[in-house]
């Protein structure tokens, strides 16, 4: 009998391909007739959205933005839609003031934004990101004087979202990866004046963030989960750092338990009232709205911990312009990628701790 060996006969298959295998077998089934058409959006080129630095002092940096055709998408919402959207005109619909601009080309227009510039003090004009990216920094609704934890925050482009609101007493960013944290902290000081860094404003720490599940101490008003996940787009298009490898199968099946865990450490580390937005960029039910639902259990029932799922639909409406958002999820909201708006996989769910 020829015993098999699996190194030398076994054919190479790119984990790309196993992604896209995977992909097809369960996002068929949870996207039904919408799947064709997000299986082309995350396989064509995705769009960026250029988040504006406040801290540069580069003054023509906007109206360069908009010779070029681009236009906040924020302030757009919030000054069109808001007033011509009877359903917008409830105040608690959309609690969004925020100094955040991000700017994107209008849909269906898939022209590029040219590399960021350095204003006369070094600091880089703009930062180029998923502008659905901006949307679980938009719905933690960060208030002036609030302490704020990044649980996962490498390589820092939601740190950098949320200290552009201005508003923050305290930011606490973390990420158990020291080449991460190590980006983070370049990407820190490429975007913020050496002052705001050393006013002790900003925290950087590299540990395991399910560690704030054993900490007694439930100080932050906002706690951002941004947790590691299979990263859909990138599965699909990067052979390198892929999780679909097969060496990774293991990993890539324990991230729902991962992710709850970090969630649990959210929920841990925000004060009775306040929030906790989880978020990955995937579209995954299991890595979503199955996290959630389990997190909010596990929290009731092991840590006495009562938790409120918070209605983003009027969020999601005052955005609908600019991304694709799935017809309800059971829980939180997803952006899903499009031809005409090519953003995103984005899931968020906000969750307000409520004792
Ligand atoms: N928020 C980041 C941003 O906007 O740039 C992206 C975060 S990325 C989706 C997830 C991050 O979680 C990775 O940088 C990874 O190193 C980090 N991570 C993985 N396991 C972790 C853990 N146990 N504790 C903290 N961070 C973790």
């Amino acid at each position: 009998r020829v015993k098999t060996k699996w190194a030398g006969t076994r054919p190479k298959v790119a984990s790309s391909d196993l992604a896209l295998h995977h992909f097809d077998m369960t996002y068929s089934l949870q996207l039904g007739d919408l799947w064709p058409s997000v299986r082309v959006g995350m396989l064509s080129e995705k769009k960026y959205g250029a988040l504006v630095n406040s801290f540069s002092c580069d003054s023509d940096v906007i109206s360069a933005l908009q010779t070029q055709g681009c236009r906040d998408f924020i302030s757009t919402a919030l000054t069109e839609h808001l007033s011509t959207d009877p359903e917008l005109h409830n105040p608690t619909a959309a609690p969004i003031t925020s100094h955040i601009q991000c700017f994107t080309f209008p849909r269906g227009d898939i022209s590029r934004f040219r590399p960021a510039r350095s204003d006369s003090n070094g600091l880089l004009n703009y930062y180029l990101l998923d502008a659905a990216s901006v949307l679980p920094v938009l719905a933690l609704d960060v208030q002036p004087g609030h302490s704020v934890l990044d649980l996962c925050a490498g390589p820092g482009g939601k740190t950098l979202a949320l200290l552009q609101t201005h508003d923050l007493r305290f930011l606490w960013a973390n990420d158990l990866s020291g080449s991460r944290t190590a980006r983070l902290r370049r990407t820190l000081q490429s975007y913020l004046p050496t002052e705001l860094l050393m006013e002790g404003k900003v925290h950087v720490t590299s540990v395991d963030g399910r560690q704030w599940r054993d900490k007694d101490e439930s100080t932050f008003d906002r706690v951002l989960v941004d947790v590691p996940c299979t990263t859909d787009r990138h599965s699909l298009m990067e052979e390198e750092n892929n999780i679909f490898k097969r060496s990774r199968t293991r990993e890539r099946q324990m991230l729902p338990l991962l992710q709850m865990e970090l969630l649990l450490a959210g929920i841990q580390a925000v004060r009775p009232g306040g929030d906790v937005v989880y978020s990955t960029c995937s579209l995954s039910q299991l890595q979503n709205e199955c996290v959630v639902q389990r997190a909010v259990t596990v929290a009731q029932q092991e840590m006495g911990i009562r938790v409120e799922v918070q209605n983003l639909s009027s969020f999601t409406r005052l955005f609908s312009h600019t991304f694709h958002f799935a017809p309800q999820p059971a829980v939180g909201e997803l952006v899903l990628p499009h031809l005409c708006a090519n953003f995103g996989p984005i899931y968020l769910c906000k969750l307000r701790r409520m004792s």
